[in-house]
């Protein structure tokens, strides 16, 4: 058998919907973005969503916007996909990590004590689909000793007046904490519409505004509409129409507007995205089933007294092996035809971390969670057979070599 690990769900109506888009005329930003925008706001309760063509470049952008610069630091963990750290750079910020908790989200201790009056956003990332505590990390940003701190440098920071939270939630499109869904969690929520996330437009991503009552969040989405559009005061769509050929550049905007060829895709996906999560947790209770009876196996969490994942991967955990015992089990699963793979390798151990001075022995959990971890495959069109197959691949595999 073999098994692909995250193949991107393609059914008649996504099909449906790109010939749609094909035939009407308009391929880049338009009416299909508009709806996969409501159909967003709808999903999530948010105020306001922004596609865009990445989650990258989404937080790019949202940075810009808050005025982010050389000499802020921004706070991540370093359990994520480097992206999250990346965006930083490329504003000339820095990228401050933090420790993990063992259920892979961001450790609130660790990131009250990496605050500092340079700080001026926080990145916390919901790995697997699971959401951080946000109660937490909101409650810490708004304490009067932590808000004092705050330095505004522009006029977005002095508009907030403190730490703003950004989420990472390229994992947690329709995950909730309580009843609050990923997407209204916090200030400004990303996600991911790359295609091997829960939703796909091939590439791309929107920005979910969710900002207090000191902002219009109306007003902010019209800006960053202008920040996606080379700061152009008029849109592709609009300038198209008879006459309309006259437009102004406000200021020097990015270009990451996402075009309606691939707003399609996700149009289609989202409209079906209730019953694509059932699939999903389906997919996921059975690996819970076969596995919570293996001494060896540590469970992810799908479910808690706060949480509900949307269970964007299944991040199974052996429990007393080494980096090197895993990437073993890797390979010997691949040999069955069962692609898994590992999320994430924690970015003080890549290159470009590496040669700006982070150790990976200043965060010890985010190792640990890392040496044992493999991701198993985890999509609706995975049927119960597959699934039992990837189950005995794992437990026959562990068993042969922790037999040798
Ligand atoms: C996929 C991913 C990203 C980057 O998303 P793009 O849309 O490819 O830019 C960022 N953070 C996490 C945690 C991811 O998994």
């Amino acid at each position: 058998m073999n098994i692909p690990f995250s193949p991107p769900f393609i059914n008649d109506q996504v099909i449906e919907e790109v010939i749609d888009t094909l035939k009407s005329g308009w391929i880049t930003t338009g009416p299909k973005v508009k709806s996969l925008e409501e159909e967003i706001v709808k999903l999530t309760n948010c105020h306001n969503a922004l596609c865009v063509n990445s989650w990258t470049s989404g937080a790019m952008l949202v940075l810009k916007w808050f005025g982010v610069g050389p000499g802020d630091e921004v706070i991540v963990p370093a359990y994520t996909y480097s992206a999250t750290a990346l965006c930083v750079l490329h504003c000339g910020a820095t990228p401050v990590m933090v420790d993990v908790l063992e259920d892979f989200t961001m450790n609130p201790n660790k990131l009250e004590l990496a605050i500092t009056e340079r700080t001026k956003v926080i990145i916390p990332v919901d790995i697997a689909g699971l959401l951080c505590n946000y109660p937490h990390i909101m409650e810490i940003v708004n304490r009067d000793n932590i808000v004092s701190r705050f330095t505004p440098a522009s006029p977005k920071q002095l508009q907030l007046g403190r730490i703003l939270i950004l989420s990472d939630a390229a994992h947690s499109i329709g995950a909730k904490y309580d009843n609050i869904n990923s997407g209204s969690a916090t200030d400004i929520t990303v996600f991911s519409f790359h295609a091997v996330k829960n939703i796909t437009t091939a590439e791309g991503g929107a920005i979910c505004l969710n900002l207090n009552d000191k902002f219009n969040n109306q007003v902010e989405y019209d800006l960053m509409r202008l920040w996606s559009l080379n700061g152009q005061n008029k849109d592709a769509f609009t300038k198209s129409k008879a006459g309309g050929w006259r437009y102004d550049i406000l200021f020097a905007g990015l270009k990451v507007n996402m075009p309606d060829l691939c707003a399609a895709v996700g149009l289609a996906q989202i409209r079906q995205y209730k019953q694509l999560l059932i699939e999903r947790l389906r997919v996921a209770k059975q690996y819970n089933d076969f596995f919570s009876h293996k001494k060896w196996a540590q469970l992810p969490v799908i479910q808690d007294d706060n949480r509900v994942s949307c269970n964007h991967l299944y991040a199974l955990r052996i429990f007393n092996i080494t980096e090197e015992f895993r990437d073993l089990m890797i390979e010997n699963i691949a040999a069955s035809g069962v692609s898994v793979n590992v999320h994430f390798i924690p970015m003080p151990m890549l290159t470009v971390f590496k040669d700006l001075g982070y150790l990976i022995e200043n965060y010890p959990t985010a190792y640990d969670n890392y040496s044992r971890e493999i991701s198993l495959p985890i999509y609706p069109q995975l049927t119960t057979e597959q699934v039992d197959y990837i189950c005995s691949t794992i437990e026959n595999s562990y068993n042969r070599l922790i037999g040798e």
